[in-house]
């Protein structure tokens, strides 16, 4: 811990909260119950409405609301939140995410273990 992350900045509480987003997609069920999707879908809202970044929950419930999020399986849930992050990316001038690597880069890994080579597009400028 460093005195630059205390309190968190607005990067700071992004990159934190897109690797629990991404990291709960990647652990939610190839075949949800409904119990899942619709407990998905309420989190995903309360998440919009609740964080603590004004400007950016307003957008990302913008957001959601073109665009619903697909609660119906991992991967279409893991895309769906690509996506989201990607709208977020484009806004801010950053380089868009292979959405085709989302659960290489937040659960499996590259299969040569170059774990960097799928941070780079984004956080090298
Ligand atoms: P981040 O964008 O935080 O990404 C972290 C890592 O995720 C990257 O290193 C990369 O490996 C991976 N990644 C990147 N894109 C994707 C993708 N599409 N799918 C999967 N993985 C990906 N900041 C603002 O200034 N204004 C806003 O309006 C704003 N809105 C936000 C809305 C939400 C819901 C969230 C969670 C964050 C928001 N942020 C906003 C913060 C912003 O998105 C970044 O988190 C912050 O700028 C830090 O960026 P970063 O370059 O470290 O990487």
């Amino acid at each position: 811990n460093s005195r630059a992350d205390c309190p968190p900045d607005v990067e700071m509480l992004g990159r934190s909260s897109w690797t629990l987003l991404h990291t709960i997609a990647a652990t939610y069920p190839d075949t949800p119950s409904r119990t899942q999707q619709s407990d998905m879908l309420r989190f995903v809202d309360l998440f919009s409405k609740l964080y603590p970044c004004w400007v950016c929950a307003e957008d990302f419930q913008s957001y959601i609301a073109q665009k619903v999020p697909k609660v119906s399986s991992r991967d279409e849930f893991g895309q769906w939140l690509c996506g989201a992050h990607n709208d977020v990316n484009r806004k801010l001038g950053k380089k868009e995410f292979d959405c085709s690597k989302w659960l290489e880069r937040w659960k499996t890994g590259p299969p040569d273990g170059r774990v960097q080579s799928l941070k780079a597009p984004v956080d090298v400028a």
